[in-house]
């Protein structure tokens, strides 16, 4: 018994071992992506139910590396939030995609509004609101187009340092989201602090609604809630028609999923919302 408990160890050890080389190695070809150009943006449309009217995208990172492949976001960002690496990554995301939508309002889609994943690193580190100022400035984006999405957990952490920081933003005339909500503990007595107009509903109560009556009872109640405090509800990983009209039925403001789109690039998601007819999809 002895030995095979020593044998379980060794293992266990060993694969250790395997992931913190891995992460290493990550690590260092995450310090070349900037210089490398290895990164590019792709985005997701977001639809307004009641409107009928694609009102925006959200820009997601995608890291393609020489010598490792195509590497998930959930892999490299806390890699990069470790080594600080995310700052300057983060800029270059804000700017990209800041510059893309400059691009397509001036292609005469002047309505849409782009949504930016921004880490707590970023957000509590240097001074951001002066990056964002800047980029904005530099591209020529109107600061009401540019939504920023921070995580839920993330704002809790840092409640007071936080509520400051997006207090100078949202006098910017930035748009301010809560991501993944519902996965954290936000009361609601501190979403009423703090200057935010979004709430996202976290992926994992859409999945199981109709079919969980938890998430289902979730669902409805941050609808509702965020209702009355006067933000916008945006339901993320809609992927059937049933989801979308549950959410309709509930007035969830907006959907974002495989449904309606799966993040492409950025050519391919403005000719999608160009080709988009009011109205199909209900
Ligand atoms: P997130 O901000 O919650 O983004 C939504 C994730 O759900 C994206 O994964 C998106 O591709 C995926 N998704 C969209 N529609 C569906 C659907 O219908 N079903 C399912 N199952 N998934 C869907 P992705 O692109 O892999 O990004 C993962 C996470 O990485 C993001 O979660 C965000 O937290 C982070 N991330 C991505 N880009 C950035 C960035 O530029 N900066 C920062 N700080 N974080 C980023
Ligand atoms: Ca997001
Ligand atoms: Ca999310
Ligand atoms: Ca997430």
């Amino acid at each position: 018994a002895k030995a095979a408990g020593r044998r379980t160890f060794v293992r266990y050890d060993d694969s250790m071992d395997v992931a913190n080389r891995r992460r290493a190695q990550l690590s260092g070809a995450l310090h070349k992506v900037l210089d490398r150009g290895e990164l590019r943006l792709v985005f997701q449309p977001r639809l307004s139910l009641a409107a009928q009217r694609i009102t925006g995208v959200e820009a997601l990172l995608r890291w393609t590396s020489e010598e490792y492949g195509e590497i998930p976001p959930n892999l490299f960002i806390p890699l990069a939030e470790e080594s600080g690496l995310i700052l300057g990554i983060g800029e270059w995301v804000l700017r990209e995609a800041c510059r893309t939508l400059r691009q397509w309002h001036d292609a005469g889609m002047t309505s849409l509004n782009v949504a930016v994943n921004v880490s707590v690193v970023q957000l509590l580190r240097g001074d951001f609101s002066e990056i964002v100022r800047r980029v904005l400035a530099d591209t020529g984006l109107p600061p009401h187009a540019l939504e920023l999405e921070v995580t839920e957990s993330v704002l809790m952490a840092n409640a007071e340092q936080a509520a400051a920081k997006l207090q100078a933003l949202r006098e910017m005339g930035v748009s301010l989201a809560i991501d993944d909500f519902g996965t954290g503990y936000s009361s609601l007595a501190y979403l009423k602090r703090l200057p935010i107009t979004t709430l996202k509903i976290d992926k994992t109560f859409i999945t199981d609604l109709n079919r969980d009556p938890d998430d289902t009872a979730i669902t409805t109640t941050v609808i509702t809630m965020a209702h009355s405090l006067g933000l916008t509800v945006v339901a993320e990983g809609v992927e059937s028609e049933t989801q979308m009209r549950f959410l309709d039925h509930f007035r969830c403001d907006e959907i974002q999923g495989h449904w309606l789109s799966r993040p492409v690039p950025p050519a391919d998601c403005l000719a999608f919302i160009r080709a988009w007819v009011p109205g199909t999809t209900s």
